[in-house]
C-alpha cells in the first residue's frame, strides 16, 4: 500500500494552553470540522457529530488520544489535503519529561491564549519550553466572545512577555457578544459568520471601522515578512506589489524559522475561526521535510553519530513516545516514524533494549475510529498493538542500520509518599491501578515498604504525584489518601572500610554457621553497585557467594545511617569460613547483611540529597525578591539571561527546599512569574542538615 499523504501535506502538531484556555474546546471543534462525514450544508450530520463528542466528554472519556489524525483542505481546495496529526500534550507543565517528550516528536504548535485572561504564568512556560526545542507556533487567541475579550490587550501582553515576533495576521471584527467574525490581513477581505456551527462564511469587504486598523497592521506584516526575503524586501522598497503567494511562501518559512509567530482570534465555544487556524497550521506549520534530520548515535559506539532524513527511503527509525492502555485493544505504544516504513507483522530492532519486537497490527487513531493500517510511512505517527518490551522513549528500527535516537532520559523519581486505600475494596483495585499508571508513565514508580506495610509512590514533583492520585480516583475509582512528599534521600560512602560479618549459633540442634570479610569502596555517582569475589582456595564454598551477595543488597536496600537506600559503591568478599555441617545459605546471608552494615558505619557514610535544575522566568521588577529568596534556600544562582521581556534566572536548588515553591513564588511575583524544575543530580547534604534528617528518621520508625 502506498502512503496516502505526502510528506508536504502531512502536519505533527500539539495544541498548547494554560488549563482552562480552551485546548479541548479547540481540539474537539477541530476533529468535528475535520470529521469525515462532515461536507458544508450538510449541518445535521455535523450536529450529530458534535452531539457525540459531547455525549464522549460527558461520560469522562477524553477523545483525544494520545495522537489524533484528521484531514483538512484549506479553503475547501481537495486537491490540497492535509493529513493532521494532533499529539497531546500535557496540560500541567511541571511534568518537564511529559512535556519534553511531546514536544519531542512534534514539527509545530498552536498555542492557546484566553482572549479575557491574555498571557498566564503557564502559557509562559509552555512557550519557553517550546522555543527551547524550537518548535515553531502559532498563536490563537481564543473565547473572543467573553465579556471581557480584548484582541489588542492581548497581543500587546503576548508581544511583552513572550515575544516581539508576534504579527497578528487576523483582527477581529466586534468583541464579547458581538464577535461576528475576522479580517484576514493578507487577502485584505473581512468574513462573517453567518450560521451557529461556522459553517457558512460570508466574504466582504472590510467594515470602514476596521480600515485604518487593518492598514496599520498589515503594514507592520508585510514589513515583517519582508525582512526575511532579499528579493520581496527589494520590491517592497521600491513600492511594488508583492503577491499574496509570496507573502505566505515567506511568512512560512519566517514561522519554521521561528522569526514570525502568527497571531490569530477566535472562538471555538462558538464555532468562529477553527477552521481558518486549521488552514494556517496547514500554511505555516512545517511538515517533516521542513525540519532538520533527526541525529542518534550507533548502539554499539555512541561517538558514531547518526542522522535520519524524513524520507521513506531512508532506513527505518522511530521513536516510541507514549504507552497508553486501550479500553478494546489493549497496551498501545505511539510511535513516530522518522524515517522508512514499517509493515504490519515485521520484525524491528528495539535499539534501546537490543531486543528484537514482532509489530503486530498498526492502528492509527481518528476521533471517532480506530483504524488499521498495513504500514506506516516517515513523518508518520502510529501505534502499535501488543510490543510487550518498548517503553517511551526507546527507539525502534531497522536491524541492519541499527540507531540509537537521542533518548528522552527519565530521571529517578526524587520525591515519594505513603497512600493508602480508604477502603477495603479500594485496596484491591489500588494495585493493579498503580501498575497501569506506571505502565504509562516511566518517572512513576511504585514500591513496598516492608516495615510499615505501606504502598509508596515516587515521581518527580508534588503536582506530579497529585495528579496521578486524582487519576486514580477518575480513572479507576479507587479513593486513596496520601501521606506528607518526602525526599527520596540516599546513602553512600566517602572511604574505603573493611568489616568481618559473623553469624554463629551452635547450641543444640543444627547450628547456623556464615562468616565473611567485606571490603567496600565508593564509586562515583550513577556508577551504581558492584559486587566482587576474590575468595580463594574454596575459604567459603562458591554455592554461598550469590547469599552473601544477597545479604549485602538487601541491606543496602535498608540503609544504614537514616534508612535511605546505600548507592555507588563496590563491595569486595575477600575471607571468611564455613562449617561443614553448619553452614547454609540463609547464615551466609545474614553475615553478609552485618558485615555490610559494620563495614559502611567505618567508611565515612554521608547522605545525598536531590538537587534541582531550577529555572524561574520573571519580570525585571521581581528579580531580587526571587534571587534573595532561592538564596536562603540553599540555592546557587547560576546564571541570569533575557528572554523576551522577562528575566530568566538559572540555579541549583536542593529538592527539599522546593516544597510549595508554586505558591511562594506566585505571592512573591503577584503571579507574574513561572518557573521550571528539573531534577540535576544527588550531592551530599551538609552536615547540620543531615544530622536533622538522621533525627527525622529516627523518630519515625
Ligand atoms: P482546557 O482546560 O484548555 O482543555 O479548556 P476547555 O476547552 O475545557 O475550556 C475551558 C472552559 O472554557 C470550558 O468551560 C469551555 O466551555 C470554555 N471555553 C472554551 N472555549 C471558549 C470560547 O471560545 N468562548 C467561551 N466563552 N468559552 C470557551
Amino acid at each position: 500500500m502506498p502512503r496516502e499523504y505526502t510528506l508536504e501535506k502531512t502536519r505533527n502538531i500539539g495544541i498548547i494552553a494554560h488549563i482552562d484556555a480552551g485546548k479541548t474546546t479547540v481540539t474537539e471543534r477541530i476533529l468535528f470540522y475535520t470529521g469525515k462525514k462532515h461536507k458544508i450544508g450538510e449541518v445535521h450530520e455535523g450536529e450529530a457529530e458534535m452531539d457525540w463528542m459531547e455525549q464522549e466528554r460527558e461520560r469522562g472519556i477524553t477523545i483525544t488520544s494520545a495522537a489524533t489524525t484528521c484531514f483538512w483542505a484549506p479553503r475547501g481546495e481537495e486537491t490540497e489535503k492535509c493529513r493532521i496529526n494532533i499529539i497531546d500534550t500535557p496540560g500541567h507543565i511541571d511534568f518537564t519529561a511529559e512535556v519534553q517528550r511531546s514536544l519531542r516528536v512534534l514539527d509545530g504548535g498552536v498555542v492557546i491564549f484566553d482572549g479575557v485572561a491574555g498571557v498566564e504564568p503557564q502559557s509562559e512556560t509552555v512557550f519557553h519550553q517550546a522555543e527551547k526545542f524550537k518548535v515553531p507556533l502559532i498563536g490563537f487567541i481564543n473565547k473572543m466572545d467573553r465579556t471581557g475579550a480584548d484582541f489588542y490587550v492581548d497581543l500587546a501582553s503576548i508581544r511583552e512577555r513572550l515575544t516581539k515576533n508576534a504579527y497578528p495576521v487576523q483582527l477581529p471584527i466586534g468583541a464579547e457578544s458581538n464577535f461576528l467574525g475576522e479580517v484576514d490581513l493578507l487577502v485584505e477581505k473581512a468574513f462573517i459568520y453567518k450560521d451557529d456551527l461556522g459553517k457558512e462564511v460570508e466574504e466582504i469587504e472590510i467594515p470602514d471601522n476596521l480600515k485604518k486598523d487593518s492598514e496599520k497592521y498589515r503594514a507592520e506584516l508585510i514589513e515583517a515578512i519582508v525582512q526575511h526575503d532579499e528579493n520581496l524586501m527589494n520590491k517592497y522598497l521600491a513600492g511594488e506589489a508583492i503577491e499574496l503567494a509570496d507573502l505566505k511562501r515567506v511568512l512560512r518559512q519566517a514561522t519554521i524559522n521561528n522569526e514570525i509567530m502568527p497571531i490569530m482570534c477566535g472562538s471555538a465555544l462558538k464555532n468562529k475561526g477553527v477552521q481558518k487556524l486549521l488552514d494556517a497550521v496547514c500554511d505555516y506549520l512545517p511538515s517533516p521535510l521542513d525540519v532538520p534530520p533527526v541525529k542518534g548515535f550507533h548502539p554499539k559506539n555512541e561517538e558514531t553519530l547518526e542522522e535520519r532524513k524524513a524520507d521513506d527511503n531512508e532506513p527505518f527509525a522511530a521513536l516510541a513516545f507514549k504507552i497508553a492502555v486501550d479500553p478494546f485493544v489493549g497496551k498501545l505504544c505511539f510511535f513516530r516514524v522518522y524515517s522508512g516504513n514499517l509493515e504490519a507483522g515485521s520484525y524491528v530492532l528495539n535499539s534501546s533494549t537490543a531486543r528484537k519486537e514482532r509489530i503486530g497490527r498498526i492502528v492509527r487513531m481518528h476521533a471517532n475510529h480506530r483504524e488499521e493500517v498495513e504500514a506506516v510511512y516517515a513523518g508518520e505517527i502510529a501505534a502499535a498493538v501488543g510490543l510487550k518490551g518498548t517503553f517511551t522513549g526507546h527507539t525502534l528500527c531497522d536491524e541492519n542500520r541499527p540507531i540509537v535516537l537521542e533518548s528522552i532520559v527519565f530521571p529517578e523519581p526524587v520525591i515519594s509518599v505513603a497512600i493508602e486505600p480508604k477502603t477495603k475494596a479500594d485496596q484491591e483495585k489500588m494495585g493493579l491501578a498503580l501498575q497501569k499508571l506506571a505502565e504509562e508513565d516511566p518517572t512513576f514508580k511504585i514500591k513496598g515498604d516492608e516495615e510499615t506495610m505501606q504502598t509508596i509512590i515516587s515521581g518527580m514533583g508534588e503536582l506530579h504525584l497529585e495528579v496521578l492520585v486524582d487519576r486514580m480516583k477518575r480513572e479507576f475509582k479507587v479513593e486513596a489518601s496520601v501521606g506528607k512528599p518526602q525526599v527520596a534521600y540516599k546513602e553512600t560512602i566517602k572511604a574505603l572500610a573493611e568489616a568481618e560479618g559473623k553469624y554463629i549459633r551452635q547450641s543444640g540442634g543444627r547450628g547456623q554457621y556464615g562468616h565473611c570479610w567485606l571490603k567496600i569502596e565508593p564509586k562515583a555517582r550513577s556508577e551504581g553497585f558492584e559486587f566482587v569475589d576474590e575468595v580463594k582456595g574454596g575459604i567459603i564454598p562458591r554455592e554461598y557467594i550469590p547469599a552473601i551477595q544477597k545479604g549485602v543488597k538487601e541491606a543496602m536496600d535498608k540503609g544504614v545511617v537514616a534508612g535511605y537506600p546505600l548507592i555507588d559503591l563496590k563491595c569486595t568478599v575477600y575471607d571468611g569460613s564455613y562449617h561443614e555441617v553448619d553452614s547454609s545459605e540463609a547464615a551466609f546471608k545474614i553475615a553478609g547483611s552485618i558485615a555490610l552494615q559494620e563495614a559502611v558505619k567505618r567508611a565515612n557514610p554521608i547522605l545525598l540529597e536531590p538537587i534541582m535544575s531550577v529555572e524561574v522566568i520573571t519580570p525585571e521588577s521581581f528579580m531580587g525578591d526571587v534571587i534573595g529568596n532561592l538564596n536562603s534556600k540553599r540555592g546557587q544562582i547560576e546564571e541570569m539571561r533575557d528572554r523576551g521581556q522577562m528575566k530568566v534566572i538559572d540555579a541549583k536548588v536542593p529538592l527539599a527546599e522546593m516544597f510549595g515553591y508554586a505558591t511562594e513564588l506566585r505571592s512573591m511575583t503577584q503571579g507574574r512569574a513561572s518557573y521550571n524544575m528539573e531534577f540535576d543530580r544527588y550531592t551530599e547534604v551538609p552536615a547540620n542538615v543531615a544530622e536533622v534528617i538522621k533525627g527525622e528518621k529516627v523518630k519515625r520508625s
